[in-house]
């Protein structure tokens, strides 16, 4: 009894915040902590970081969408007509006529019944996940899927079953067990993203989608760097494979990335829409986009409906780009989209490759363990609609020196 006394006492004396500065003090030793470079204009490929011009290689506005005069003039007129806030949530009075109108707007583009906006990407999928199933059910999911993903399955509290990265036949032994050992789950859910953000691969969907089929699986693709990508107009990956909401059920994005805006979503069914804003904690308890954002959004739509040029010149780039470094020597991994891996091997190699790209006026980020193997370190490019073939040069030019440099090619 004295001794637990006296060791609360010692504990009452103690700072109970010193871990913070002493972890964040480990991972800087590791080199394992996040440096923030600071834009210092708009998100264009070419704009002013810390100071300096260079051209940028590692933001996901694929299309250059976040600049586009239409967006831009459509949140400026709903600043005008709205304000600069919804003042509520959705499920309270933060529903504008402008959130209903990019649903309407996003279903008819996405082909679906409905589809539900959410703050985030991440809020879409950690809040619809865990209602989708919950501790009678199994969600089988990729091996290399995003991290929203993964807490969303984590507050699932159903079983868990990993499968290995695009492999449709190791998922089909998955499912099998799976049905084999537990008939009496109530569902399985199979959940991959659709374009991998570190390798820039295309999940084989369609072969997912008939797989689940056989087992009576629901399907749940998040396409968060496919939409605007892929698929016809960049309607997505479900579109790229022909399928539709009767075989993959949740077809979950974000605006964040070639959309050049903010907000996840959902398309599906009726029912999936109607189910998910009842359900998602997330949605029914963080507020409503800005007006600004909701009118925006509807404008990319538009851009992406009326100007087809901006995917097409993407494409081209991405084509352009990854031919010249695979001529070069470098290792571009299984690239199938405009998420290109400049795969390196050891980490100190991909930092060294990213840093002197950056003071030769190149940003691009390098990529290391624990959000790849050890082994594969690397920088990732991820292309831009607006890029020439000047610039493009000009990069391969830097990266065939440095790559020489450094053992790399
Ligand atoms: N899913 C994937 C595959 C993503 O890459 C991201 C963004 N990093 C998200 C979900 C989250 O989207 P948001 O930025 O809208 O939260």
């Amino acid at each position: 009894m004295v001794f637990s006394v006296r060791l609360f006492e010692g504990y009452k004396m103690r700072d109970p915040t010193a871990f913070l500065e002493k972890e964040y003090n480990e991972l800087v030793e590791k080199a394992l902590d996040w440096r923030l470079k600071e834009v210092q204009g708009p998100s264009e490929p070419v704009s002013i970081v810390d100071g300096r011009e260079v051209i940028i290689l590692c933001s996901n506005n694929y299309l250059g969408l976040t600049t586009h005069p239409k967006l831009k003039q459509a949140a400026l007129d709903a600043v005008k007509k709205y304000g600069v806030g919804s003042g509520a949530v959705r499920a309270i009075s933060g529903t504008m006529d402008l959130h209903m109108e990019l649903e309407r707007r996003l279903a008819k583009f996405k082909k679906a019944e409905a589809s539900l906006t959410y703050p985030t990407g991440f809020m879409a999928n950690s809040g619809l996940i865990p209602q989708l199933i919950g501790n009678e059910d199994i969600i089988v999911s990729d091996e290399l899927n995003h991290g929203s993903i993964i807490d969303g399955v984590r507050l699932s509290r159903a079983d868990r079953a990993v499968y290995r990265h695009n492999d449709a036949e190791h998922l089909a032994e998955v499912l099998d067990e799976a049905e084999k050992h537990s008939p009496e789950y109530r569902r399985i859910l199979v959940i991959t993203d659709g374009v991998f953000s570190m390798d820039g691969d295309i999940a084989p969907l369609d072969e997912v989608a008939k797989l689940g089929a056989e087992h009576g699986a629901m399907i749940y693709v998040d396409d968060a760097h496919g939409e605007g990508v892929l698929g016809d107009g960049g309607r997505g990956i479900v579109s790229h494979f022909g399928l539709t909401h009767k075989e993959v059920h949740v077809e979950m994005g974000t605006f964040s990335k070639a959309y050049g805006t903010i907000g996840g979503h959902i398309s599906g069914s009726d029912a999936l829409v109607k189910f998910a804003w009842n359900k998602s904690r997330t949605w029914l308890l963080s507020s409503s986009h800005p007006p600004a954002v909701a009118a925006a959004t509807i404008a990319a739509i538009d851009v992406l409906e009326t100007e087809p040029q901006h995917v097409r010149n993407l494409w081209r780039n991405t084509d352009y780009f990854k031919k010249a470094a695979q001529e070069l020597g470098f290792n571009t991994g299984n690239s199938q989209t405009p998420i290109i891996p400049i795969i390196v091997g050891e980490s100190h190699k991909a930092k060294a490759l990213a840093d002197r790209l950056y003071e030769d006026g190149v940003f691009v980020v390098p990529i290391v363990f624990p959000m790849v193997a050890r082994d594969l370190a690397r920088i990732r490019v991820q292309m831009h609609a607006k890029l020439t073939t000047e610039q493009l040069d000009s990069v391969i030019e830097k990266m065939e020196t440095i790559g020489r440099d450094l053992d790399i090619i």
